[in-house]
């Protein structure tokens, strides 16, 4: 059986949730429809028409990819310009697009950690923080018999993490009371009379980003017509995501070693360097695509250089007088998402037994060349 659209992407936003971006973000589907079946999916950086070409080919219906390809709100579609061409193509075929950008970027196990993981990095902690999640406190009631099946069900779709604990709730057996009215039909008691149910009362914390799939799980699991449950507002911080990744090197190398790692692991040709190629390496920082306008956040967080694309003139002057390093791979490092995005598809279809093919593009989209 080959997934849906709309299941390929709620993997897909298990990995990066939506709500993380940032604001005014171009993410989601952009362009034709996930209410189809999806045989095979093309993971891409950008889409251009080489990559549309390459989605021809493989019979893709479905490109997942990190830049958008509409930015603003077009005011015409021509088709013989080169982007105009590129939706033309997309359509004709029946091909959708969908994007993941600051939301694949932020994301625990997402782009920055990717990039973090393959330079090395130990200990990291996000740059800037872009979306923090809100606690609530969940509390529901449930008949004894019902206990287990309920807690598992509220644990199991995400609450009770605390920290680096997961399955975290507190549970506490007393009584409940109800007189069920005309219409009811209850688990436990008769029409019009007094009932003392014995309860247990589990309590635990759930984020605001997965507070509907918690309590539509919980209320699935319980056996009540009316399940009582309370959903608290809590004057506490969930989990923060930002972007880029600060982290220590398991060991001190020189800002020239450093260069190799990158050249190496984010797999470019050349990179730009700014700084003294013998200086010593303890900390470093990571930001996927443009990242020149946090010299100073990492200044500030203690980090010796910066690795990160499209570093201007003016800000690796800045950079240099005020002591960082700068290595600059270019945006397309960011290619390594590729792989990434395919491996983590493949995966979770794989576990749902689906025949849904998940291919990385081939195609090189680093608009320069170095001579
Ligand atoms: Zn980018």
């Amino acid at each position: 059986m080959f997934a849906k659209g709309q299941t390929v992407i709620q993997f897909m936003e298990q990995l990066a949730p939506k709500h993380v971006a940032m604001p005014d973000d171009r993410i989601g589907l952009q362009l034709g429809t996930l209410q189809k079946e999806i045989k095979t999916v093309l993971v891409a950086l950008d889409v251009n028409e080489a990559v549309v070409e390459e989605a021809i080919e493989l019979g893709a219906d479905l490109i997942i990819a990190h830049h958008a390809i509409i930015y603003r709100p077009l005011k015409q579609l021509q088709t013989d310009t080169p982007m105009g061409k590129v939706y033309e193509k997309l359509i004709k075929h029946d091909i959708s697009v969908y994007i993941s950008h600051t939301n694949l970027d932020v994301t625990e196990g997402g782009m920055n950690d990717w990039m973090a993981e393959a330079l090395g990095l130990v200990d990291t902690l996000p740059i800037h923080d872009v979306h923090t999640d809100q606690l609530s406190k969940l509390v529901v009631f449930v008949p004894k018999s019902h206990h287990q099946e309920v807690l598992d069900a509220v644990l199991n779709a995400g609450a009770g993490w605390i920290g680096n604990y997961s399955h975290c709730s507190f549970n506490i057996e007393g009584f409940g009371t109800y007189i069920p009215r005309e219409g009811t039909d209850p688990f436990i008691g008769k029409q019009g009379q007094m009932e003392r149910a014995n309860e247990i009362r589990i309590e635990t914390v759930v984020p605001l980003s997965i507070r509907n799939k918690v309590v539509q799980a919980m209320l699935k699991a319980h056996p009540y017509e009316e399940v009582a449950y309370d959903l608290y507002p809590m004057d506490l911080k969930g989990r923060s995501f930002g972007l880029g990744r600060i982290g220590k090197l398991r060991e001190p190398i020189t800002l020239g070693q450093m260069v190799d790692v990158v050249k190496e692991k984010l797999d470019v040709p050349y990179v730009r360097v700014v700084g003294d190629l013998e200086r010593l390496i303890k900390k470093a920082a990571v930001i996927g695509g443009s990242g020149g306008s946090f010299v100073n956040s990492v200044l500030f967080k203690g980090a010796d250089v910066l690795v990160t694309g499209d570093v201007d003139y003016h800000t690796a002057q800045d950079a240099l007088a005020a002591g960082l390093a700068i290595i600059d791979p270019g945006h397309n490092a960011e290619k390594i998402m590729k792989e990434k995005v395919t491996e983590w598809m493949k995966n979770k279809l794989q576990e749902k037994e689906y025949e849904t093919q998940v291919v990385a593009s081939t195609i090189n989209t680093e608009p320069f060349q170095f001579m």
